[in-house]
């Protein structure tokens, strides 16, 4: 590939709504451009990269014994009512309709269509077990699509289901997938956990996630030290033991207030809270508080309330929340942003937190709330870290925090579709079994954003080899004044390729700042310099975009480094 006929066109300016260093990245990089909120395209350059990611999922899933397939992405509506979810699913459900006013959606995940596919297909248990997947488009009207591809509204997902006639076969192959997907993501050069999830709208038994691990991650995770149990903060704190309010009226306020700083509010959460400071300050200025609530429900919840005085909280209206949310795209809880969708604006929040966060002139208030108990400042501080860490870890460990970016879901289905839609096979016996199901999921688009969030510094973004667009980028050095330049670049390119060596030929004829910069914005890993100068003294300079410096190999040296 040559660039003067390709079309990258990188930029120097930061777009002022691209807040994470990927998004900032991709876009200066020239690898997506912003059609609309969360529609993204994908560029020639960009659309390299996702496609790299694609055929690593797709090797590991077809070595794993998948099979691919293709399912529409416009489903009818009919098909989502046999399940219940064109009601359930919500807000994220993009429904459309037809020249007949016939009403379909457009698919989030594909259960029903898969299952639908199934039911059709198989009727006996010599055709299972069978996994199917795809590596298609999604469509969530996400409440606020955000950081670039890392939460659009169309993104790429693989999804893969599987049908089993028992549960021993169905957890065999929940393993089996696990294990692909740590073939995945190693291969693909990302640091990555697994951890306990929670199953949310896709429902079901056993749920892991896997989180490449940033900073700037929306999810909380929680480690134990003393075992290889890990779980999503949401996860960790729905199986916390302690006590559950019996009526919401048993519980009182009983703490006075304790004066904090923002940083003590930081320290005390222990974890990354350059935005949560803001947010929380921003919320104290408009009056909000950020509730930290450890419900009587299984899944906890962020709360947001106005607060009209010091421990004086009514439950703010979700549209008064959502206006703020909408207003400062700073917001992130410490528990995660998302949560604040789950906002249940009718409840007091007064009587179902734990602890409130607060805001108040001049500092931050924290309040022990608990149910009836004194609590000294000591235990307050030590409860609000457990509430955000879960509890302590079930192994005696403890707790350490780290933040995460979802980039796979496996789960445990059972019979929750197959039932719902009436999908039966013959068993061995010649009796009519429903079959057990498995789903399993990757954010391929995501994945793209999530490795510049670990791989990039401040010249640019450091691809992972298996993911660059190309591994090689070989710069030309006057290529219109030095025919034998371009002669030799283009043999190199030749020979490279040969060698099943992925290279780019730089031959837009840029001064060597420029094209430099370029290469290292768009992070290709190699960088080999062809120029006059090296040619006579039979040498090409070789660079690696992780560091060290510039080396003057001859041929048989470079192809041996680039091997
Ligand atoms: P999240 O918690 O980030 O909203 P999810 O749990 O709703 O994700 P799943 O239903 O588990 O997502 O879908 C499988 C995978 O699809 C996720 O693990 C994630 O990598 C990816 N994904 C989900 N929503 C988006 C989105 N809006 N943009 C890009 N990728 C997404
Ligand atoms: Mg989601
Ligand atoms: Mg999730
Ligand atoms: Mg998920």
């Amino acid at each position: 590939m040559r660039l003067s006929r390709f079309h990258l066109h990188t930029t120097k300016e930061t777009p002022a709504d691209a807040e994470l260093v990927s998004h900032k990245l991709m876009l200066r990089a020239g690898m997506i451009r912003k059609l609309a909120a969360g529609l993204y395209t994908w560029t020639p350059l960009g659309l390299r990269v996702l496609r790299k990611v694609e055929a690593v999922v797709r090797e590991e899933m077809d070595r794993a014994g998948a099979v691919e397939l293709q399912l529409p992405t416009i489903q009818p509506r009919e098909l989502w009512e046999e399940t219940g979810r064109w009601g359930k699913f919500g807000g994220q459900l993009l429904k459309i309709k037809d020249r007949k006013e016939a009403e379909y959606c457009f698919s989030p995940t594909a259960e029903e269509a898969i299952t639908d596919f199934a039911r059709q297909e198989l009727s006996s248990y010599k055709q299972l077990p069978v996994n199917f997947y795809q590596i298609h488009t999604k469509f969530r009207d996400e409440i606020r699509p955000r950081f670039g591809v890392m939460r659009a509204r169309e993104f790429l997902m693989k999804d893969a289901y599987s049908f089993h006639v028992s549960d021993e076969d169905l957890a065999r192959e929940y393993e089996n997938m696990k294990a692909a997907y740590i073939r995945i993501f190693t291969r693909l050069g990302l640091e990555f956990r697994a951890v306990q999830a929670d199953s949310g709208a896709i429902g079901g038994d056993a749920s892991q996630e896997f989180h490449v691990l940033a900073d700037s991650g929306e999810d909380a995770l929680a480690f134990s030290t003393a075992s290889d149990y890990a779980a999503n903060v949401e996860t960790a704190q729905a199986a916390a033991p302690g006590p559950r309010p019996a009526a919401a009226e048993e519980m009182r306020k009983v703490e006075t207030p304790v004066q904090k700083t923002c940083e003590d509010v930081a320290a005390l959460l222990g974890i990354p809270l350059q935005r949560t400071v803001k947010s929380v300050a921003f919320f104290g200025e408009q009056g909000f508080v950020l509730a930290l609530v450890r419900g009587d429900h299984s899944v906890n919840e962020i709360k947001l309330a106005k607060v009209d005085g010091v421990g004086e909280y009514r439950p703010a209206t979700e549209a008064e929340i959502l206006e703020h949310l909408g207003s400062e795209p700073g917001f992130l809880g410490p528990v995660g942003a998302k949560k604040a969708i789950r906002v249940v604006a009718d409840r007091e929040v007064a009587a179902m937190a734990d602890f409130v966060v607060g805001a108040n002139e001049p500092g931050f208030h924290l309040a022990g709330v608990n149910w009836g108990r004194d609590l000294p400042e000591a235990d307050v501080v030590a409860d609000i870290r457990n509430v955000v860490a879960g509890d302590r870890a079930a192994d005696g460990g403890e707790i350490r925090l780290a933040r995460g970016i979802e980039v796979g879901h496996v789960f445990q289905l059972g019979r929750k579709y197959s039932q719902a839609m009436g999908f039966t096979v013959l068993d061995e016996n010649g009796k009519a079994v429903v079959p057990a199901m498995g789903c399993y999921g990757i954010g391929v688009s995501r994945i793209v954003a999530a490795a510049i969030e670990q791989n990039h510094d401040e010249a640019g973004i450091v691809w992972p080899v298996p993911m660059a667009p190309w591994a090689v980028a070989i710069c030309v050095i006057n290529p219109k004044k030095d025919p034998q330049v371009d002669e030799a670049a283009e043999s190199l390119l030749q020979e490279l390729k040969a060698a099943g060596i992925d290279a780019v030929l730089d031959d837009r004829g840029l001064r060597p700042g420029p094209m430099f910069a370029d290469m290292e914005l768009i992070g290709i890993p190699h960088r080999v310099v062809v120029s006059a100068r090296g040619l006579e003294a039979g040498t090409y300079e070789y660079r690696a975009r992780r560091g060290g410096e510039a080396e003057a190999l001859d041929r048989a040296q470079l192809l041996q480094r680039l091997a």
